[in-house]
């Protein structure tokens, strides 16, 4: 059913690694970029809460969130703030690194692009109407950028109209890319995003396969423009990889939407469409399986707030910063661990930690001085980096796979799938690697990047 995958897996190895946490697009992308979770590159989630500016960010869940947070603000995050405001400038991404070393790079429909070149993207004429936009607007991005049709290579291209969400469709991503490979314009790194495949398995669930045939019609495209299959493995590395896993979401009659507000009905709760109000206690910020509880009032502590939401055992982590310690608890399992960067604890990373209290409440083992994780791959890590990511006093709160958060007019995956846990069925994705027998120094996204430049180097 898929020739093109089989073919990459024929000439290459196929094993898994690890998404960074919330498993949300844009922190994937941001981390793969980068090179760091999020304590660094500073892109928390789809959802967050900007305590500076004390507003919601949104980068698109659904039309309608948007157009309760204010559709000319809200719009300016997706399409400017998150590349050029709220991506870490310090933060090199792999684009600007190669161009400090005189090497091309391009970006297909990444929502993430940060490059060192000036570019102008073309607004359709609709957006250029709401008052924050002009009909061009001018942004950062590698030598060769391609944002759904608002900027691309392929002149005649496509499959870009609004009806078709501007390009961002794998019809257009497979264009783009064999346009390059046609006018051998290709350059030294080129990433290429295909955004069909995610919401096909949120639809129709983990178990369906006509996403990986779907996909895998657009592969077989690309190997096509070179002149044999064989052809396009010999000059080139193809690291075929998805951004998350996905986990079950169960059927409407088995209870899988957790109701934040129900939950928390005892505090006020920031309204969308109001934005923050003087005596609001906690706004949320709800990232499908994963949600950012932000507490605004000193006369509640977020260990509170915790112990209301353990009561629910289709919560599965719960975790909030005091000070540099991260405490965690669970829905679904007794106790509660303590623990810190730095101490005799070394994890299958190379990183250590010191460690207090109950470790099954995160499911670690131990084995001499090491620690081993269970169904929380890097967990310590990627908690430790979502609690440092921004500002403000928040809860990180994971739910049970077979369950999803919702609040508001959130979107959800009753009866399909969903993402956004700490747990393996979110975190672990998919990789293929065909054309080098070289791979990550470990099995995660944030070590993507240095295994790139260094193939690049040699
Ligand atoms: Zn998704």
């Amino acid at each position: 059913m898929a020739p093109a995958f089989a073919f990459f897996m024929k000439h290459g190895t196929a094993s898994e690694i690890i998404s960074p946490f919330p498993t949300m697009s844009v922190n994937v992308e941001s981390s793969l970029l980068t090179g760091h979770y999020s304590d660094v590159h500073h892109v928390p989630g789809l959802v967050w809460f900007h305590d500076e500016e004390k507003r919601l960010i949104n980068y698109g869940t659904n039309a309608s969130e948007l157009l309760q947070l204010g559709l000319a603000t809200s719009l300016k995050d997706p399409l400017y703030n998150i590349n050029h405001e709220h991506l870490n400038k310090k933060a090199a991404t792999i684009f600007e690194e190669l161009s400090k070393k005189g090497k091309n790079s391009a970006s297909i429909n990444g929502l993430l692009y940060r490059g060192s070149q000036e570019k102008v993207m073309q607004l359709p004429f609709l957006l250029s109407l709401l008052p924050t936009f002009h009909r061009s607007l001018a942004v950062k991005g590698p030598d060769l950028l391609t944002y759904g049709s608002f900027i691309k290579q392929n002149p005649f291209a496509k499959y870009g109209h609004f009806w078709q969400r501007f390009g961002f469709n794998n019809r257009f991503s497979a264009q783009e890319l064999i346009y390059l490979i046609k006018n051998h314009s290709l350059p030294p790194f080129t990433m290429v995003y295909f955004p069909d495949m995610d919401q096909i398995i949120h639809k129709k669930g983990v178990e369906d396969l006509s996403g990986i045939v779907k996909t895998d019609r657009e592969l077989q495209k690309v190997l096509d423009s070179f002149h044999s299959w064989e052809e396009a493995l010999k000059n080139n590395v193809w690291i075929i990889m998805g951004d998350n896993g996905q986990a079950v979401v169960r059927p409407r009659n088995q209870n899988p939407l957790i109701h934040l507000e129900k939950l928390l009905s005892s505090y006020r709760i920031t309204k969308l469409s109001k934005g923050v109000r003087k005596d609001d206690d906690i706004v949320l910020a709800v990232n499908q399986r994963m949600a950012f509880v932000y507490l605004l009032q000193p006369n509640h502590s977020l260990e509170e707030i915790a112990n209301i939401l353990k009561t629910d055992a289709r919560i599965d982590v719960i975790a909030w910063r005091e000070e540099e310690k991260i405490k965690v608890v669970s829905g679904r399992r007794e106790g509660m661990l303590m623990f810190k960067k730095g101490g005799q604890w070394e994890d299958p990373y190379g990183s250590m930690w010191t460690l207090n209290g109950d470790i099954e409440v995160l499911d670690i083992f131990t084995e001499g001085s090491r620690i081993k994780y269970g169904e929380y791959p890097d967990a310590l890590a990627r908690l430790h980096a979502a609690a440092l990511s921004h500002k403000g006093q928040f809860l990180m709160i994971s739910a049970y796979p077979g369950f999803e958060f919702k609040y508001g007019s959130s979107p959800v995956h009753v009866g399909g799938a969903s993402h956004g846990g700490l747990h393996q069925h979110d975190s672990l994705a998919a990789i293929i690697v065909s054309g080098t027998e070289r791979l990550p120094k470990y099995n995660r996204m944030i070590d993507v990047k240095d295994w790139i430049l260094s193939m690049l180097d040699s």
